[in-house]
C-alpha cells in the first residue's frame, strides 16, 4: 500500500498561498485534494444558488490545476465524514493507505462540530488529523487579553492584533509556498465533479453573471488608496468588493492584508473586524443564534408579515432602505453603509427580530459569512458584543442626505422614487423611533 495524505478544501478554494495545503505537502506523503459538497449545508438552499455555482466553477478550475501538476482533486456530494470513510475504502481498493488528513480551520459552530466528528474517527482509525489556520491571519486563541480571556470590544482587540502580529518570529503575512508539482498523486482514473443537477441545483447557478458584483480577484489599488474618503458612498465603487473571495478563500487573506499595509490602514481595519467577528463566534458560539447579551432576548419583537415582506421587497417607502434591499435582491451584494441602515430599520423602526433579517441576508448575500453577518446584525440591533447603543436609532432620511445626497444610488435601484408609484412610508419615523426606544428600555430594565 502506498501511504498518502488527503488535503480537504472547504472555504479555501485555491491552491496558491494555502497554509494547510503547504503543510500537507510537507507531510512526506503524496497528497490528494478533496472537497465535499456538504448535504447538511446544501439541502436547505434554493435550486438556483449562485454561491453553489461559484464553488462548482472554482472547483473545476482547481481540478485542472491539480491535474496539470500530476495530481488529482476528488469531489463528492454527501455528509463529509461518510464521504471520507467511503473515499478511504476506494483508496484502499486502489492500493493507497490514508495516513493523514490536513485541512484549514473554520471557526463557526457547525464546522467545529463536524471537524470534531472527523477527528474522533481519525483517532480511532490511526489516521492523523491536522488542522491549520489560513482563513484568518491570527486565529481566535492568538489575540486574547493579558488575562487570557477573549476581547469583546473591537478597539482593544485591534490594538492587540497589531501587537501580536509584530511579535511573531516568522512573518504571518508571508505567502505559503505550495509546491504541488511532483508531490501530488492520481489514484483514480479521471473523475468528474458531481454535476450541479445531480445535487439538485439548476445549471443556471453557474452563470457567472450571478456573481458579477465580485468580478475582480484583486482590489483596485486606487480604490484602496481612496478607501477612507469613499467607503461610505454607495453610489460609487469605493470599497474593494472582496468579501465573496474572502468568504470562499478564492484569495488569501494574507495577500489582502499586505495590500492593506501598503495602501490603506482603514481598509486593513476592516479585515481586522472580520477576524474579530470570527473570534467572537468561536469563543461565544451561542451568539450565532442568540443575542450575545442575553437580556436583549427579552425584547418583545413584533410579528408583522406585511412589514417584513415590504422590507424584503424594498417597498418600505424609505428610499435608502428600499434601494439597498433591491440591490441585494438583484445582485447578492449590498454596500456596507446601506447594510447598516436596512438592518437598523428592521430591528428598530419595524421592531422585528434581528434573526429574521439575518436569515434573509444569509439566503441572499453571495458573501454570506455567519460570523460577520451575525456580528453586523447584532451590532445593528444593539444585542451584540460591541454594538451601537439601543437608543441610537439611524434616521434613514438623514442617512440618505449624508451618504447619497444626489440620490444617484437610490435612483439606480428605485426608478419610481419621487413619482406617485412610489409607496408612502410604512411607518412614521418619529413614532417608530420612540416605540423602539421605549420597548428596548422597558425590556432591558426589567428585573
Ligand atoms: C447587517 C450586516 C450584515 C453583514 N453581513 C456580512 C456577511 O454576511 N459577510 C461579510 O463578509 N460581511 C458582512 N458584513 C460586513 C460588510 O458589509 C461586508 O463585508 C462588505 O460590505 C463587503 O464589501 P467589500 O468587500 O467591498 O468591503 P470592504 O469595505 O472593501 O472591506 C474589505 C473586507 O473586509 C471585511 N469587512 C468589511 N467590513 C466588515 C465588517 N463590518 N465586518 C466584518 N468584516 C468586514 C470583508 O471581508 C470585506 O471584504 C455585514 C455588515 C452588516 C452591517
Amino acid at each position: 500500500m502506498t501511504p498518502i495524505s488527503l488535503f480537504w478544501h472547504r472555504r479555501d478554494l485555491r491552491i496558491e498561498d494555502n497554509r494547510g495545503l503547504a503543510a500537507a505537502l510537507e507531510s512526506g506523503h503524496p497528497v490528494l485534494g478533496f472537497f465535499c459538497f456538504d448535504k447538511t449545508i446544501l439541502d436547505v438552499l434554493p435550486e438556483v444558488d449562485a454561491r453553489v455555482g461559484f464553488i462548482h466553477t472554482e472547483l473545476e478550475g482547481m481540478a485542472r490545476k491539480y491535474k496539470s501538476a500530476s495530481s488529482q482533486l476528488i469531489a463528492r456530494h454527501g455528509v463529509p465524514l461518510e464521504e471520507i470513510q467511503s473515499l478511504r475504502q476506494d483508496l484502499q481498493a486502489a492500493g493507497y493507505e490514508l495516513r493523514q488528513i490536513h485541512t484549514n480551520r473554520d471557526y463557526a459552530p457547525y464546522p467545529v462540530a463536524r471537524d470534531g466528528e472527523v477527528r474522533a474517527w481519525c483517532e480511532q482509525e490511526g489516521i492523523g488529523f491536522h488542522t491549520h489556520d489560513d482563513h484568518v491571519i491570527l486565529p481566535p486563541e492568538a489575540v486574547l487579553k493579558d488575562d487570557g480571556t477573549p476581547y469583546t470590544v473591537f478597539t482593544p482587540y485591534s490594538r492587540k492584533w497589531h501587537k501580536v502580529l509584530d511579535a511573531q518570529d516568522s512573518d504571518p503575512l508571508a505567502e505559503a509556498v505550495v509546491a504541488l508539482d511532483g508531490q501530488g498523486i492520481r489514484p483514480f482514473p479521471e473523475q468528474e465533479l458531481p454535476s450541479l443537477s445531480s445535487m439538485g441545483f439548476d445549471e443556471a447557478s453557474a452563470d457567472p453573471s450571478g456573481w458579477a458584483a465580485f468580478e475582480g480577484r484583486q482590489p483596485d489599488a486606487d480604490v484602496l488608496r481612496r478607501y477612507a474618503e469613499r467607503r461610505d458612498t454607495p453610489s460609487v465603487v469605493g470599497t474593494a468588493r472582496m468579501s465573496l473571495h474572502l468568504r470562499f478563500g478564492t484569495v488569501s487573506v494574507r495577500s489582502q492584508a499586505r495590500l492593506g499595509f501598503v495602501h490603506s490602514d482603514k481598509w486593513l481595519t476592516e479585515l481586522i473586524w472580520r477576524e474579530f467577528y470570527q473570534a467572537i463566534v468561536h469563543h461565544f458560539p451561542h451568539s450565532a443564534k442568540d443575542a450575545f447579551r442575553a437580556k436583549y432576548d427579552r425584547i418583545p419583537w413584533r410579528h408583522d408579515d406585511d412589514h417584513f415582506a415590504a422590507w424584503c421587497e424594498g417597498k418600505t417607502g424609505y428610499p435608502l432602505v428600499d434601494a439597498g434591499m433591491r440591490e441585494l435582491n438583484a445582485t447578492g451584494f449590498m454596500h456596507n453603509r446601506v447594510r447598516m441602515v436596512v438592518a437598523s430599520f428592521l430591528c428598530k423602526h419595524l421592531l422585528l427580530d434581528w434573526r429574521l433579517g439575518e436569515r434573509y441576508f444569509a439566503e441572499k448575500l453571495l458573501d454570506f459569512e455567519l460570523a460577520s453577518n451575525v456580528g453586523g446584525w447584532q451590532w445593528a440591533s444593539g444585542s451584540g458584543c460591541d454594538a451601537a447603543p439601543y437608543f441610537r436609532v439611524f434616521n434613514p432620511e438623514s442617512q440618505l442626505k449624508k451618504f447619497d445626497p444626489s440620490g444617484t444610488y437610490v435612483r439606480r435601484w428605485v426608478p419610481e422614487w419621487g413619482t406617485p408609484a412610489y409607496p408612502a412610508p410604512i411607518v412614521e419615523h418619529k413614532f417608530a423611533r420612540q416605540r423602539a426606544i421605549d420597548t428596548y428600555k422597558a425590556a432591558l430594565t426589567e428585573a
